[in-house]
């Protein structure tokens, strides 16, 4: 059935191999991150037999479907009040960054008799989750008044909204907070986590504070890529991940829509260049399943044009002969397509052995 993903399992465990071996001459761990194949259980088998140390989702419901692994399970968003009865069933850890909602997972966590670990967030500048480093004498005294809860460690998460790219200074923020917090209130951390795949280029130097000891990895993994600077890790795969869709028109036709131009189906009004006529091609795969600004033809003349809900249009112009109505065409991806595809109940997922 097409369209559909093709996972190819030996290339994806040699991208968690590189990475979780990077990682572990610097004695850190790495959590998977599996949101971005909506917690595809298979695929999370792959990433622990190549060595991670646990995996990590940013949905209760995907945490639900990685249960019958025999690993940790980490929850990575702020937990939602309406939710905390769930995350003490479903999350062994949980990253934090509200009292509220803290005194919440306490209280559910009585309930159920199951003591909680929390990973506590650090805001250090992107703007996303986190308390402010400033109130950590605030805090921390706080949460420590919940006898249901542990703090298993500290963390930050950057280059998710405000851009900020990861660095020996401000995760050396995040180390200082961990001394403080140990010597002020006489307790360890497990976990001093560094932050995302905008963090594995730090691997590659001396640079990264020497207390960082795990990554949340999604990114680098799936696509073999560090966040930060967009940059391939050397040996990895881009390929791992390929999406396959088929050709249900192919024909002779003009660049430029002929009438009166109003809005497309998304409200936008379209612009179009005067190439004459072209060779176009229609994919059987839309907006609802795939972001189309983020695949690439895995054939180097194709060109991808636009796409409405359930049409993808490609310029085939270079390419001509070589295509028929039937055919299937290749696309490699990037994290918004994949993110997608996965969620998309109309696109089929297989594995190759
Ligand atoms: C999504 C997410 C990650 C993983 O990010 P990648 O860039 O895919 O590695 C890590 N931490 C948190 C808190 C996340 O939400």
């Amino acid at each position: 059935m097409y369209p559909r993903v093709l996972i190819n399992k030996t290339k994806l465990k040699e991208n968690t191999e590189i990475i979780v071996n990077k990682a572990k001459a610097k004695g850190i761990s790495i959590f998977v991150v599996t949101k971005v194949h909506s917690a595809d259980v298979n695929l999370a088998k792959i990433c622990l037999d190549a060595g991670v140390s646990a995996v990590a989702d940013s949905r209760v419901q995907n945490l639900v479907k990685l249960s019958e692994l025999p690993c940790e399970k980490i929850l990575l968003r702020l937990p939602m009040l309406s939710e905390v009865d769930e995350v003490i069933k479903y999350a062994d850890i949980s990253f934090n960054s509200e009292l509220k909602t803290i005194e919440a997972l306490n209280e559910a966590a009585k309930q159920q008799g199951k003591k909680h670990r929390i990973v506590v967030m650090f805001d250090l500048g992107d703007l996303r989750e986190g308390f402010l480093p400033e109130d950590v004498d605030l805090v921390i005294p706080e949460i420590l008044k919940n006898e249901w809860i542990t703090i298993e460690g500290i963390g930050v998460n950057l280059t998710c909204y405000g851009g900020v790219i990861p660095t020996p200074d401000n995760l050396g923020e995040l180390t200082k907070l961990a001394d403080h917090i140990e010597a002020t209130y006489k307790i360890s951390l497990n976990i001093v986590s560094g932050g995302n795949s905008s963090s594995l280029y730090l691997l590659d130097g001396e640079t990264i504070p020497k207390r960082i000891n795990n990554l949340r990895v999604g990114e680098g993994i799936v696509l073999g890529r560090e966040a930060a600077y967009g940059e391939q890790i050397p040996g990895t795969h881009d390929d791992a991940f390929v999406l396959e869709a088929q050709l249900v028109e192919y024909k002779f036709k003009n660049s430029v829509p002929k009438g009166l131009i109003g809005m497309d189906a998304f409200g936008n009004k379209p612009v179009f260049e005067d190439q004459g006529m072209i060779q176009r091609g229609i994919v059987a795969i839309g907006r609802q399943d795939v972001d189309h600004t983020n695949l690439f033809p895995v054939d180097e003349r194709l060109k991808i044009l636009g796409a409405s809900s359930d049409h993808m249009i490609l310029d085939f112009t270079q390419a001509k002969a070589d295509y028929k109505v039937g055919d299937i065409v290749s696309f490699k991806m990037e994290y918004g397509a994949m993110l997608k595809l996965f969620t998309s109940e109309y696109v089929e997922k297989v594995i190759e052995e």
